[in-house]
């Protein structure tokens, strides 16, 4: 490609979930800049140290630039041969069930969109997942038992608007931090707002909440449940909604009251007053937002926590409206795209059941695919076990470091290295997990790849490249298209852009969807090559088939950018402009005033759920039952509970952030924190190097003695691997033990012990 120095790109930051934009240009000396976008609905310019820092983490060092066969330098058609005949060949001997994929929520959605084509449609299994599952599952499981879809209720604008925010299990702080900064911004031209953290540790995000709850690990369902029945006791229920809007709230009800405060009291760790306040505060205000990330999310008991979150928000009848709502913010920067196109094994593409035989039956069709998968597929941990046991004897990784990342690290690092058969297609030559592929494909990085991601508020971003693909790298949609048409399956995967991928994605959702089905980003009409190039950022659903804001079919470039833009509605409260053209947030407009030309949204906003339509068969959102369990897991030999997470300066497995100087500077390694009576007790000073082991493993990190830890547990990073710090790998102590509906495992709680190296 060539390079216009003197343009600024727009695109979308590759980390979290938050999904802003950005603006990166190159300069005619090579050197790149990014900034944050001022015109993006999700950021309004700013960005976190990571964001900022991506320029530094671009360079070519490590980089895999070309096709390798058994460590040798191979070309593309002898590879993507020797990947093709060796997935028909093994499906042909052992069925499609004996080869899987393992993806990312790093891939864009047009890659997703393609990867999961090939493994549902066109081999016929449903043995593909991705390390979304370790991030978002339980959250996709709550709202499809609750809404009958995997339909997130919120926007960020709704944070702004609330008059009490409840974090759940979310450093957002460190985690999600532009949103952090958002709620900040907020909560200083609106004091009143009320914050309430929940969370076992006093994390960052503590320093702006009014109530932190220091609850004992896993005691969230026992929190909402308890939540539920005060409500229930209170009279604070929306009667009226409950009787239009759901079913299934006596027996949750009668579910949640089996515990008395006293009984809350002692599943949570916390006080009856601090319950009480709490409980009084939720009760008294109606624009609520419960936010909730993966301390929900990484649990035995995610879903259930999940549809107990949800509970309470049905009940009260705050959900759709704005202000109002349950919200689960995605922790990868496509998780939602993943989600979109299907890219989970217990999942159909744009949003349909593969276990309904009608969406099964119209995917096929659409995609004119010679098979489709007949059942849910093999979810993460079960992937990686059933590798082990030898029934899946080829498998291929795309963008994605499992050797680090997944629960029972070394496990996983064997059954990888027992695969007959394992492909990784990656942008570095060297991870613990490409070190074992048989063959490794390189893939394009961020700035060199087109396509879209969706963030945690479905809002649909594109990325744009703004340097040459290095080396022979290839975009991760082209590699897997082209063994799809070496396996035999032709006309079906000969894309030639991203875009022609895009827009079958969006043709695929809106076919033969009248609305029964929530993702349909069809409705907002055709997308041509144009279109896609010039695409807005924008949230799904459409306002209404019948008013589509893309009038022309696609986005018209004539008539000024600006006053287009201003034209769009998101689904709370419309994009809102000064006179001047400049973004601004709902908030930003309200304390404004709206003056004259601000809010020149001319379309309705559209909201989810806020009088009812749910995507279940009556319309009706399902109260699930919850009873409130404790499970203890810890044991003489192993008595303390490890809380794994991130911290604010990396991502993952530091493939990309430890190249930054500027981000390993704020934590320069792996630590754990312990509370000062723990520390005590198990002879550990602070700075001490400590093992700490559980059944599976053990590693050495930094001692941080510190009250902001919760007694009888623990706190570690899950960064590092060994390339950054011996003995470091954090994932070779936790288990795989999994959320029973969701599938997605409990980092979160993991027995070990501590001692001092
Ligand atoms: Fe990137 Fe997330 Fe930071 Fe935004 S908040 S700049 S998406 S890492």
């Amino acid at each position: 490609m060539e390079i216009d120095a003197a343009r600024e790109v727009r695109t979308t930051c590759p980390y979290c979930g938050v999904g802003c934009g950005v603006l990166a240009k190159v300069a005619a000396d090579g050197q790149v800049s990014v900034r944050g976008d001022p015109d993006h609905p999700a950021n309004f310019g700013r960005l976190c140290s990571k964001g900022s820092a991506l320029a530094e983490t671009i360079d070519l060092d490590g980089r895999l630039l070309h096709p390798e066969i058994h460590g040798r330098r191979a070309g593309w058609d002898e590879a993507l041969d020797l990947v093709a005949s060796t997935f028909s060949q093994t499906i042909a001997e052992h069925g499609p069930d004996a080869v899987a994929f393992y993806v990312s929520g790093q891939l864009l959605t047009e890659d997703y969109y393609v990867a999961n084509k090939l493994m549902k449609g066109f081999v016929g299994s449903a043995n593909i997942d991705t390390n979304s599952r370790l991030c978002m599952a339980s959250s996709v499981a709550g709202h499809r038992r609750a809404f009958g879809s995997d339909t997130v209720p919120g926007t960020y604008d709704d944070l702004e608007l609330a008059d009490l925010i409840v974090l759940v299990g979310s450093n957002l702080a460190w985690c999600h931090p532009v949103l952090y900064q958002r709620i900040a911004a907020a909560r200083e031209k609106r004091p009143e707002m009320k914050i309430v953290l929940v969370d076992p540790r006093r994390t960052m995000t503590a320093d702006i909440a009014d109530m932190h709850l220091a609850i004992a690990p896993d005691g969230d369902v026992a929190l909402f449940t308890g939540l539920l029945a005060y409500l229930g006791q209170h009279n604070a229920l929306d009667r009226a909604y409950i009787t239009a809007h759901t079913t299934g709230f006596g027996q949750a009800l009668f579910a949640a009251s089996v515990l008395d405060l006293a009984g809350v009291a002692a599943a949570t760790g916390l006080s009856e007053d601090e319950l009480g306040r709490f409980y009084g505060l939720f009760a008294a205000t109606p624009k609520t937002v419960t936010v909730y990330s993966q301390g929900v999310n990484q649990s035995s008991s995610g879903t259930d926590k999940v549809n107990a979150i949800i509970n309470c928000h049905l009940a009260t009848g705050r959900i759709g409206r704005p202000g109002e709502g349950p919200f689960s913010v995605t922790g990868q920067p496509n998780a939602m795209g993943g989600r979109e196109v299907g890219g989970m094994a217990n999942m159909l593409a744009a949003h349909m059941e593969i276990e309904n035989p009608e969406h099964r039956e119209r995917v096929q069709r659409f995609w004119n695919a010679p098979a489709i998968a007949g059942k849910p597929g093999l979810k993460a941990v079960e992937m990686f076990q059933a590798l082990a046991e030898g029934r899946i004897k080829a498998l291929w990784i795309m963008a994605t470091n499992p050797v680090d990342s997944m629960p029972d690290a070394d496990a996983v690092e064997a059954a990888i290295k027992a695969c007959p058969f394992v492909v990784v297609s990656d942008v570095l030559a060297e991870t613990d997990t490409v070190r074992h592929a048989h063959v490794r494909l390189p893939a394009a990085a961020w700035g060199e790849k087109d396509g879209t991601v969706t963030n945690s508020e479905r809002r649909i971003s594109r990325q744009r490249a703004f340097l040459p693909m290095p080396g022979e790298a290839r975009p991760d949609w082209l590699i897997v298209a082209e063994v799809g048409m070496r396996m035999g399956f032709g006309g079906a995967f000969s894309y030639e852009t991203p875009g022609e991928v895009f827009a079958e994605h969006a043709a695929l959702s809106g076919f033969e969807n009248d609305g029964a089905r929530d993702f349909d980003i069809g409705a907002y009409g055709e997308i041509d090559g144009e279109g896609y190039e010039a695409l807005e950022p924008f949230q799904w659903p459409a306002p209404s088939r019948a008013d589509p804001f893309w009038p022309a079919g696609h986005l018209p470039l004539e008539g000024g950018d600006t006053q287009l833009r201003g034209l769009r509605t998101s689904s709370s409260a419309g994009d809102w402009r000064k006179p001047s053209g400049e973004l601004i947030s709902p908030l930003e407009g309200e304390m404004a005033g709206r003056p004259e030309g601000v809010g020149t949204t001319e379309l309705q906003p559209i909201r989810f759920f806020a009088d009812g339509g749910y995507f279940t068969p009556d319309r009706k959102a399902r109260f699930i039952a919850i009873r409130p369990t404790t499970e203890i897991r810890t044991s003489p030999d192993y008595p303390l509970i490890l809380n794994t997470g991130r911290i604010r300066d990396h991502w993952h497995t530091m493939t990309r952030t430890g190249k930054s100087p500027r981000l390993s500077q704020h934590i320069a390694e792996p630590f754990v924190e312990i509370h000062p009576v723990d520390a005590q007790r198990f002879g550990i000073g602070d700075a001490d190097i400590a093992r700490v082991s559980s059944p599976r493993g053990d590693v050495l990190v930094r001692a941080l003695v510190t009250a902001r830890q919760r007694q009888g547990s623990l706190f570690a990073p899950m960064h590092w691997t060994d390339q950054f710090a011996a003995k470091g790998r954090l994932d070779t102590l936790t288990a795989p033990l999994t959320d029973p509906i969701s599938g997605q495992p409990a980092l979160k709680h993991v027995a070990v012990r501590i001692e001092k190296f």
